[in-house]
């Protein structure tokens, strides 16, 4: 298919929805074109063990599982383009999407453009990712047993992941405001 060619369908985002979203619209005969993103592959690009993901029995590399879902959409005909969308037209059929100055249409568009972890920007941070700081309790917990497990933040995504820790980590002091409250 050439650039000017109207699509059945294109897929924005370049991580696990996206390549899954390529896999069966592809396997459907729908010649998706994805518009991966200048970081395709999403989250796990930056993780290390991902250990919840049905097939790989002893577990496997973030990177290596983006590359792998990548690959299996590829042999079925999904075609790829490595950049961000920069501007999105849905008022009316075909749907426009532009990267920069490329203009590509399609009948339906499937948004997969996932989200990314809030950092505290502590220098530290990056340096212990994968190594002591998580941004997943259901994901990373079990690499935690028996640890003093302490969660940032105090909204409903905070409460969720401290109570799923609270089967792994142990007892850690509460604070607030800069005082302890209880241990
Ligand atoms: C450190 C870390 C460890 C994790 N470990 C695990 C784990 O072990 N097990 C587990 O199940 N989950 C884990 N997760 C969660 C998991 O990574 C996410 O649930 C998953 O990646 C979400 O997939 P997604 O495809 O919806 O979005 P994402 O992975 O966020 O992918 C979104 C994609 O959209 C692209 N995109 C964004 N904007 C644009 C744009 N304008 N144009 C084009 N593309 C765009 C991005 O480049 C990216 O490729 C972890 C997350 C983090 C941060």
């Amino acid at each position: 298919m050439t650039q000017n060619d109207v699509r059945h369908v294109i897929i924005i985002g370049g991580g696990p929805a996206g390549y899954t979203a390529a896999l069966y619209a592809a396997r459907a005969n729908l010649s998706p074109l994805v518009i991966e993103g200048f970081n395709w592959g999403g989250q796990l690009m930056i993780t290390s063990d991902v250990e919840n993901y049905p097939g790989y029995t002893d577990g496997v590399m973030g990177p290596e599982m983006m590359a792998d879902f990548r690959r299996q959409a590829e042999r079925f005909g999904a075609e790829f383009v490595t950049d961000d969308v920069t501007k999105v037209d849905f008022s009316e059929r075909p749907h426009r999407v532009y990267v920069g100055d490329d203009e590509y249409r399609s009948e339906t568009v499937i948004v997969a453009t996932g989200a990314s972890a809030r950092q505290l920007g502590l220098p530290s941070e990056q340096r212990l990712q994968g190594r002591g700081v998580s941004y997943c309790a259901t994901c990373d917990a079990a690499f935690f047993p028996g640890k003093h497990v302490v969660v940032v933040g105090g909204g409903d995504s905070a409460m969720e992941e401290a109570t799923f820790l609270t089967r792994f980590g142990r007892e850690a002091p509460r604070r607030r405001h800069g005082r302890d409250v209880g241990a």
